[in-house]
């Protein structure tokens, strides 16, 4: 299904994220989760995209599979690292023949590994070129033009530390195209309502999506804020965790938490909620039994 028909129907939309598994036994583990996820009712799941090659066949075959296994849409996330203009047309290719509709195209960040990496030899340095060549290759292509969604920051990206220019940079990302933002993860709403008052003045009118993730572990919350560009830790949620005896407690303090973000972000009319699963779906159910509804639909506003 084409995101903008998903929003058409849903005022607002719940979906989960996941990354491509590293081996058979997490696949299966994987699936497993999603069908534990799938009678939540997601309104669409997504796939990140890694920086290497390895990982990004796997992004594809995950993305093609749940398309064709499940009844969930699949959205594929996209990036412009490491990538020339033939493969990106190849990818595309290759999903809108397996029925894939929808792309969060992204800029990505160089591999790891590499020192003084060049981004001059990618055929796109920003995501905004990335969201134009989507939508020209939709254009010129007979298949159906894909959904794309964009990444957003409410505490803004480091790359540019210019909060001005960089909703700037942002509005010429939607208006190359894109469907509606997706947020990074945060831990302060206000972050977030700021974030969107800000879109709002900057002429923005795409859906906004808050990105929520719940803290399992203590060393997952620093890995968290190591990948999560921006995402800041309240010092609260730093005491709570610092509290607790054990990761057990940690991440009934991440669910405990996430619950009272989703709560307040459906008061105040959030348009859809994201939930990073890290590949489980403990934390995201539980969730939702915190918020005394079986399924995404119970969650839609009166
Ligand atoms: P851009 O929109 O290109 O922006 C990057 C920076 O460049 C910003 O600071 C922006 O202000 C600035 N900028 C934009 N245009 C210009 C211009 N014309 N001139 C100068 N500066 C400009 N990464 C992955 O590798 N794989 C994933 O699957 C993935 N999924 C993500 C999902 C979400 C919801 C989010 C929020 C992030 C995700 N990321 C992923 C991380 C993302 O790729 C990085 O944070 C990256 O650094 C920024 O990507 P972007 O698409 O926002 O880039």
């Amino acid at each position: 299904m084409h995101i903008n028909d998903i929003f058409k129907a849903y005022p607002t939309t719940f979906s989960f994220e996941f990354f491509p598994p590293k081996n058979e036994e997490a696949a299966v583990e994987l699936f497993a989760n999603i069908a534990r996820l799938q009678v939540l009712h997601p309104s669409f799941v997504s796939v990140t995209y890694g920086a290497g090659g390895g990982t990004r066949e796997r992004t594809h075959d995950l993305i093609v599979r749940i398309q064709r296994e499940t009844n969930l849409t699949a959205v594929s996330h996209l990036t412009c690292v490491c990538h020339s203009r033939d493969e990106i047309n190849a990818i595309l290719d290759r999903y809108a023949a397996s029925g894939v509709e929808n792309i969060l195209a992204l800029r990505g960040d160089p591999p790891r590994n590499a020192v003084n990496y060049d981004r001059a030899r990618d055929a796109f340095q920003y995501a905004e070129q990335l969201v134009r060549f989507v939508v020209e290759w939709s254009r010129n292509s007979a298949k159906p033009p894909f959904g794309i969604g964009v990444a957003g920051f409410p505490e803004g990206h480091p790359d540019t530390p210019n909060r001005l220019v960089e909703m700037d940079n942002l509005k010429r990302k939607v208006d190359a195209g894109a469907d509606y933002i997706c947020t990074q993860l945060f831990f302060n709403n206000h972050d977030f309502y700021d974030f969107r008052d800000r879109c709002e003045l900057a002429g923005i009118r795409v859906p906004i999506l808050a990105g929520i993730m719940p803290i399992s572990s203590k060393a997952g919350m620093i890995r968290m804020a190591d990948l999560a560009a921006g995402a800041r830790i309240p010092a609260d949620l730093l005491r709570a965790v610092n509290r607790c005896k054990d990761d057990a407690a940690v991440a009934n303090v991440g669910i405990q938490w996430a619950t009272e973000q989703c709560r307040k972000l459906l008061d105040h009319s959030v348009r859809g909620i994201h939930f990073y699963t890290l590949n489980r779906s403990d934390a995201t159910r539980r969730i939702y039994e915190n918020l005394g509804v079986q399924d995404s639909l119970a969650l839609q506003p009166q």
